[in-house]
């Protein structure tokens, strides 16, 4: 989509009235507890400022900067996920009655519409993942429908990926080309502002932009380029559907499982991670109950639990599944890996492992073999 004007940094906060008049609550990224959350804003005054994050293999800190822009910052730990795919929720109330008659209702959730600002490419990219899984035409998930349907993107380009970002490897990032309703590329003085569909033309209408310079246009394909070449982790350029379906008995799932905690911090922050248990709750009366869903992980034990089993009762047999499953199984389930390059589970790993250098690993010991 064209460039449709230049929006002045002092004059962000239309964006904001527009969305509370149309309706929507604002969530957008805030520093809350160390990190860079997203939270419900009711102003651009909440955006992080002066302060930019340093992440590595098992580390996120956050540090003061000069630069005065709002985004000058890689993601932190939180994706569209929780928004859209609730960590837990209710799906559906049985109540017996007096013949012993059992009656179902669901419990479909409802959720505001939600304009969500400074969403990166990685994660529209995780969404639209978690579409042709949640929104499958053979059986749609009714709760993620119902929060996907009044979702507003509002995308801003990422021109500061951190040292565990490989967004340009799975070819995800970091410029967004998908799935927005608005998208902003910051400037020194305000944003450029893009929209897609008739949610965001009907923002734009409203947003009294400015012309855009030449100059300003030539920042921004400068800065765009220099976002992906920053980033230094890469995919080894080979089949790893092959590579990982072949070394199913290698010794490197030992040695990983030497460092692996089990403790499923990389599937909780992986966008796109959709695994979940689902339990009952009868309650004291005798009468009711209610079936509950709750987001699960590869590297739970009961998550493999089977007729008395536990299928995966060894963590090498669990992080094996985990990146099998992410970059092999996905692809004949999705047709693509299910791995969109946001390098959350590298930074967020505490004993910092890291998925680019295991496949890299595993490709050499296949090559070798
Ligand atoms: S596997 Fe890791 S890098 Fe890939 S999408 Fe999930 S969290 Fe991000
Ligand atoms: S790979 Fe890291 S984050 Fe994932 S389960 Fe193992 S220790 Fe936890």
């Amino acid at each position: 989509m064209s460039f449709r004007g230049f929006l002045p940094r002092e004059r962000f906060d239309t964006l904001f009235s527009i969305l509370h008049k149309i309706g929507a609550q604002c969530i957008g990224p805030t520093v809350k507890e160390g990190a860079i959350t997203y939270a419900h804003l009711s102003s651009s005054a909440q955006f992080p400022h002066k302060v930019t994050d340093q992440q590595e293999p098992g580390s996120y800190r956050l540090t003061p900067t000069t630069d005065a822009r709002w985004f000058a910052w890689a993601n932190g730990p939180q994706a569209l996920k929780p928004l859209v795919f609730a960590p837990e929720e209710i799906l559906w109330r049985s109540e017996r009655n007096a013949t012993g008659t059992i009656a179902f209702t669901t419990d479909a959730a409802q959720m505001p519409l939600t304009a969500v600002i400074g969403v990166r490419a990685c994660d529209l990219a995780a969404l639209a993942l978690q579409d042709q899984h949640f929104l499958h035409p053979q059986g749609q998930d009714a709760s993620y429908a119902s929060r996907r349907r009044q979702l507003i993107l509002i995308a801003v380009n990422c021109t500061h990926p951190s040292a565990s970002c490989f967004c340009h490897a799975t070819g995800d990032g970091p410029e967004v080309d998908q799935d927005y309703d608005l998208l902003l590329d910051e400037l020194d003085h305000g944003f450029a502002v893009r929209c897609s569909g008739a949610t965001g033309e009907q923002i734009v209408q409203q947003l009294s932009l400015e012309p855009l310079q030449p100059s300003q246009l030539n920042e921004i394909d400068n800065a765009n380029r220099h976002a992906a070449e920053q980033q230094t982790r890469h995919l080894p350029a080979t089949d790893l559907e092959q590579v990982l379906n072949t070394l199913q008995e290698s010794g490197r799932w030992q040695d990983i499982a030497e460092r692996c905690l089990s403790c499923g911090n990389c599937t909780s922050v992986c966008p796109s991670c959709f695994c979940h248990s689902q339990h009952d709750v009868p309650a004291a009366d005798g009468i009711t109950s209610t079936h509950v869903r709750q987001w699960d992980s590869c590297f739970t034990q009961g998550h493999s639990y089977i007729h008395g089993l536990v299928i995966r009762n060894e963590t090498r047999f669990r992080y094996r599944q985990w990146l099998t499953h992410k970059f092999a199984g996905w692809i004949r389930q999705y047709g693509r890996s299910g791995c969109v390059g946001c390098g959350r589970c590298i930074t967020w790993c505490p004993v910092g492992i890291d998925v680019t250098e295991e496949l890299q690993g595993l490709t050499e010991e296949y090559n070798n073999a």
